[in-house]
């Protein structure tokens, strides 16, 4: 089968497709035909070797795709040949074994069934995204209906998850992002405000937006660039998520003093299985009533992983990218 293969931790270049052997699969395991793998900034990190998780070597890149399901091993219960599924923990990357290939062996819990309105893309949109979208608003922030959510950096993958998420549960959102595309896509998956993260006094925009109040919940995409300026534009009791962060930053920790605030870090890497259970629960609802749709707004053939994984570190994001197998 086609896959990318990794033989040495260094920049973009180092991702080679290459023909392999077909996995083989266990009697609990499950082969996914993927038809689309999704590309995470993670992916990026890992390659280069300075990444906190390292992969062993020779391995395949992905942790998210979509696919049908191509055999089930005799103990596995709950899929069959045939069933259009989503890939979706990071079993695959951290054994070498990731989605940037035909196929994918995976164990069920890391399945969860694709609607049929969903499209393979959007399936492998859902995975590392959608799940830190669902963990850092629920289950780190605990934001609830009423409240107002600033989601910032809300183009990328992460970003439009939140988006819909939040304005699924009845949240009002804010949200960011650097280009006139990306801040469209942002408004038409959920935001009712949007503000340019490119304009020097943003924040102002966001305060009026809140009637000077600051927002109660700010999903926080670049904290090292922004960890400060978020605490003055946190409402009173607000609650700060960082999950994205590329560099040390100084905050005045007056500004979550004065506001008796909480800056919660999160790494999906810390989840529970009970609590993927509640995550994929409801993101499976949204996606079947209507109230999730992924935006897959780059696809690209499986070939050019490499320039994926240089785009995805560039900024101009409109939400994932896809790599079509
Ligand atoms: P992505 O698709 O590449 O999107 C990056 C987002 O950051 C875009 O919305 C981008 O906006 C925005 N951004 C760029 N400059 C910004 C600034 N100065 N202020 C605010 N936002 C800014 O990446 P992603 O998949 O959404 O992931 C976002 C971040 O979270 C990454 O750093 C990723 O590594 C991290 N992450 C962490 C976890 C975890 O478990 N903690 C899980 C998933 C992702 P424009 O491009 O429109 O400027």
């Amino acid at each position: 089968m086609k896959a990318i293969r990794v033989h040495a931790f260094g920049g973009p270049e180092v991702l080679k497709l290459e023909d392999i052997a077909d996995p083989k699969a266990g009697p609990g395991d499950v082969v996914v035909r993927v038809r689309a793998a999704g590309v995470n900034p993670v992916d990026a990190y890992m390659h280069t070797g300075t990444y906190a998780r390292k992969p062993p070597l020779p391995y395949t890149p992905g942790f998210d795709g979509a696919g049908d399901v191509e055999s089930a091993g005799a103990d596995v219960k709950g899929f069959a040949k045939g069933d259009r599924v989503y890939i979706a923990g990071p079993g695959n990357t951290i054994s070498g074994a990731g989605t940037y290939a035909e196929r994918a062996i995976c164990i069920p819990s890391q399945l969860h069934r694709l609607p049929a309105r969903t499209s393979y893309a959007q399936g492998a949109a859902l995975g590392v995204p959608y799940c830190t979208a669902y963990r850092a608003l629920f289950q780190r922030a605990r934001a609830v209906a009423g409240e107002t959510v600033l989601v910032h950096g809300a183009t990328g993958g992460v970003g439009i998850a939140t988006v819909e998420l939040a304005h699924a549960r009845g949240l009002t959102v804010i949200g960011t992002g650097g280009t006139d595309a990306g801040l469209a896509a942002v408004r038409e998956h959920g935001a009712d405000v949007v503000v340019s993260h490119r304009a020097v006094n943003y924040a102002d925009d966001i305060m009026r937006a809140t009637g000077g109040r600051g927002a109660d919940v700010i999903i926080e995409m670049a904290a090292h660039i922004n960890l400060d300026r978020d605490l003055s534009m946190l409402a009173r009791f607000g609650r700060i998520v960082v999950v994205g962060n590329r560099g040390k930053t100084e905050i005045d920790a007056r500004g979550a003093m004065g506001r008796d605030a909480a800056i919660l870090g999160m790494t999906l890497f810390n989840v529970t299985d009970a609590e993927f259970v509640e995550i994929h629960a409801g993101l499976i609802a949204g996606l079947a009533n209507g109230t999730l749709n992924p935006v897959a707004g780059r696809e690209m053939p499986l070939a050019e992983a490499a320039r994926a994984h240089t785009t995805v570190m560039e900024p101009g994001a409109l939400g994932k990218i896809v790599l079509t197998v």
